[in-house]
């Protein structure tokens, strides 16, 4: 059977690895090492002039590392993939191949804080510009176009306000305008959205959340969907002109369809150094053989939650795209049939302090500042991880004062009903 034709639990489970050829060991071997012996110096020299693939130096390649990426790159169905130290970092490798001073993107207002603030404010240092406009409205996008954009930027679910992205009229605009969409897709997984079937060109991962799934590893990924062809000198010249420090190599020319992940490694890594560590991920590696069977679960416990949610006095609205009532229902039917995942927000009639008094009187849910653990979590966004964005960037990306975000995990659905009832009651006495 080829391997294009297995479901997606069969390549949660294989896809990149195989038993150890050295000792048998059935589970991916952590290869806690930095440097590879070459075979002799020519070996050696055409592994550094990238003419034959091997291991030279971890910040690199790592055997650990790569199972990640070519596991992910087939749950994607992508050509390759660059794995990171974290997903903030994978931004980073996914546009480096693309920008220069000056250059341009346009990404939507509902991305998570940390990455508004990442594009908005340290990307500038490079020279690079960034537009955000309501991901809602694709003609936004359209309007925002220079000659300097060299891509588009959106979450197909954003975090946290539950927006799910039309990505097929976004994918039209990048491509009517010669560059590619980016897709982040760390809410969804590949196992409930795969951006590239839309039109996405590039996906990126924080594997922080649900594809490592235990809040043990931090990670990021790229993954290049083998959609968008980058040969274009003056629009990509890092990947359509000569690489003086490869001797003049063009990585369109001499890697075809595996140019931009090459680029990743052999520049973006090299060059930045955000290196996945092989212990974070092995851990990932695990994650992933039980992503379907964990997704599943966290989306029935999450449409019961917000069933619960939704009929509660004290809350004003619940921003869950499974609701019937949501405005997002139909696109979630559509991009993401098996459900919207399990990270969701709502509203508190009672505003910022009731806000606060919530996070503290639960007991089941942790309030901290992640998504995607198998266990379930709570938090105040406008207090925590959107905090640094002015109250208007608050209010667009779905995290104003009175919005509580909820991470459902995979406890005993019944329990967080008690914990947040419990917790309710408490906080608007
Ligand atoms: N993208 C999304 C949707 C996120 O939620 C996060 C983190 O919360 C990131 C990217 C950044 O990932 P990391 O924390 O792994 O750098």
């Amino acid at each position: 059977m080829a391997k294009d034709e297995y479901g997606f639990e069969t390549l949660a489970l294989h896809a990149g690895a195989a038993p150890d050829s050295a000792t048998g060991a059935r589970a991916v071997p952590i290869y806690q090492n930095t440097s590879y012996v070459f075979d002799d110096a020519d070996h050696a020299a055409s592994l550094f002039n990238l003419q034959e693939p091997g291991f030279i130096y971890s910040r690199l390649t790592n055997p650990t590392v790569a199972v990640l990426e070519e596991r992910l790159a087939a749950l994607e169905k992508g050509i390759g993939a660059t794995a990171t130290a974290s997903g903030h970092a994978a931004q980073m490798i996914a546009l480096l191949p693309l920008m220069g001073p000056g250059d341009h993107i346009i990404a939507s207002s509902k991305l998570y804080g940390g990455s508004i603030t990442q594009m908005g404010h340290t990307f500038k240092k490079f020279g690079w510009q960034v537009s955000f406009v309501d991901p809602s409205d694709p003609d936004a996008f359209q309007k925002a176009l220079t000659a300097k954009t060299k891509a588009i930027f959106v979450e197909c679910l954003a975090n946290p306000g539950g927006v799910v992205v039309d990505l097929e009229p976004i994918a039209a605009i990048a491509h009517g305008a010669g560059i590619p969409l980016i897709v982040d897709n760390t809410m969804a997984t590949p196992y409930l959205c795969r951006p590239g079937e839309f039109g996405a060109d590039i996906v990126t991962h924080s594997t922080t959340k649900f594809l490592s799934g235990q809040g043990t590893a931090l990670g990021g990924a790229v993954i290049d969907c083998d959609s968008f062809d980058f040969h274009n000198p003056e629009k990509f010249p890092s990947l359509a002109t000569p690489a003086p420090e490869y001797h003049g190599l063009t990585f369109t020319e001499s890697f075809g369809n595996l140019a931009y992940t090459l680029y990743g490694h052999a520049v973006g890594l090299r060059d930045i150094g955000p290196t996945q560590q092989p212990m974070n991920a092995f851990l990932t590696i695990l994650g992933i053989e039980t992503l379907p069977v964990r997704m599943d679960r966290h989306i029935a416990n999450a449409r019961i939650v917000a069933d619960y949610l939704d009929g509660h006095a004290a809350i004003a609205s619940v921003g869950y795209a499974g609701l019937p009532s949501s405005p997002y229902y139909d696109l979630a039917r559509k991009y993401m049939p098996k459900g919207p995942g399990s990270v969701f927000t709502f509203k508190l009639k009672g505003g910022y302090e009731v806000g606060r008094k919530l996070v503290n009187a639960v007991e089941l849910f942790s309030h901290l500042a992640n998504i995607g653990d198998a266990k379930s979590l709570i938090l105040h966004p406008a207090s925590t991880t959107h905090n640094q964005l002015t109250k208007e960037q608050q209010t667009a990306a779905g995290a104003g004062p009175d919005v509580i975000r909820l991470s459902i995990g995979l406890e005993t659905v019944e329990d967080l009903i008690r914990d947040l009832d419990r917790a309710l009651a408490i906080a608007t006495a």
